[in-house]
């Protein structure tokens, strides 16, 4: 039996159905757009439609059962009496259509715990996504910005990543040039990049399925007081960050820490999201650096750390850095330089 399965088995206290694509293919390593795997005590079955029986044959201890395409329709019939669901991933609609036949016991991310702790594969996929990612911000700071339009940058750094390997893009990349980088999560637009401005470049590539994710702010040329000093103390609270990621320390108690430098400066309010999220398959999950979340972290997470200070009409700057949770200290993954990087 595959030990991610009995892992979660151990868990659990009742069968369990996992809706949610990225669980069956952490659970079973099969990708589909259509599928549903049934936990039970003694067994392990996958639904899904034609289209994938043949890529679903063949998992070890999984029994495979062929199903319509609109699958959960007929599903209730093949479900035990009693079913744990996993609440945060199965559809009102899906939930009525399973509701006549069986008794439904909502569950919390049995799967998602288990997700959060690496093991040695996963973490090779991560560290090359992140290697890769590295590579691709050096061939970036050697390109100038001023003159090109934002779009334009995001292409160029989805190409690099591309060259050197990466299987795609972990999420649309993010950058954002003067008045725009005072936004955390702006798009590309057609700006055309100006002298004397902070760049947020927010990216990430994607190897087997997992995920990397780095930020480095990019100055063409000198900036202004008020944002090389956000620089310099972002740095400083990105590294404050960094030293406290240790197992069993709360996700929270680490973004107090790094938080504690920006309000020091008086930029508490100009930091307006949390320190740092876990990263696997899914780009965000567990565990949270984050005053609104709960989180301890354990050996084998992997988390980003990355403060921002974003200054409304004038810029922002943002620092991240991929961790893995150790038990003798943090090891970053990121290695392209955390000095203000200053491209043409
Ligand atoms: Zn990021
Ligand atoms: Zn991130």
């Amino acid at each position: 039996m595959n030990d991610r399965i009995a892992r979660l088995r151990v868990t659990l206290e009742e069968s369990l159905l996992v809706s949610s694509e990225v669980n069956i293919r952490y659970l079973t390593g099969f990708v589909s757009s259509n599928a549903a795997l049934l936990v039970e005590p003694d067994r392990v079955r996958l639904f899904t439609d034609f289209r994938y029986v043949e890529a679903a044959r063949g998992i070890p201890g999984v029994e495979l059962v062929e199903t319509p395409r609109h699958l959960y329709a007929h599903l209730g019939a093949k479900l035990p009496g009693r079913v744990g669901f996993e609440a945060a991933h199965l559809s009102y609609d899906r939930y009525e259509q399973l509701a006549g036949d069986v008794e439904l016991v909502p569950s919390s991310g049995p799967v998602e715990a288990l997700r959060e702790v690496k093991d040695q594969g996963e973490l090779e996929l991560i560290g090359r996504a992140a290697g890769i990612t590295d590579e691709a911000y050096t061939r970036l700071a050697q390109e100038p910005f001023a003159g090109r339009s934002e779009r334009e940058l995001a292409w160029l750094m989805e190409g690099f990543l591309h060259d050197l390997g990466a299987d795609g893009v972990a999420f649309e990349i993010i950058v954002a040039s003067g008045p725009h980088a005072a936004l955390p999560h702006a798009r590309p637009t057609e700006r055309v990049v100006g002298v004397g401005e902070a760049v947020i470049v927010d990216a990430g590539g994607r190897m087997g399925g997992y995920c990397s994710d780095c930020t480095r702010t990019f100055a063409t040329g000198k900036l202004p007081r008020e944002l090389a000093r956000a620089y310099a103390v972002c740095l400083r609270a990105q590294e404050t960050g960094l030293a406290a990621v240790a197992p069993r320390a709360e996700g929270r108690a680490v973004d107090a820490e790094a938080r504690a430098v920006i309000e020091g400066e008086g930029l508490g309010e100009r930091f307006g999201h949390g320190l740092g999220h876990g990263l696997g398959l899914d780009m965000h999950e567990g565990p949270w650096l984050n005053p609104e979340l709960e989180s301890v972290l354990a050996p084998g997470n992997v988390v980003t750390v990355e403060p921002g200070i974003y200054l409304p009409g004038l810029g922002g700057v943002r620092i991240e850095d991929l961790v893995v949770v150790r038990e003798d200290g943090p090891e970053v993954l990121s290695t392209f330089t955390k000095e203000l990087a200053v491209v043409g």
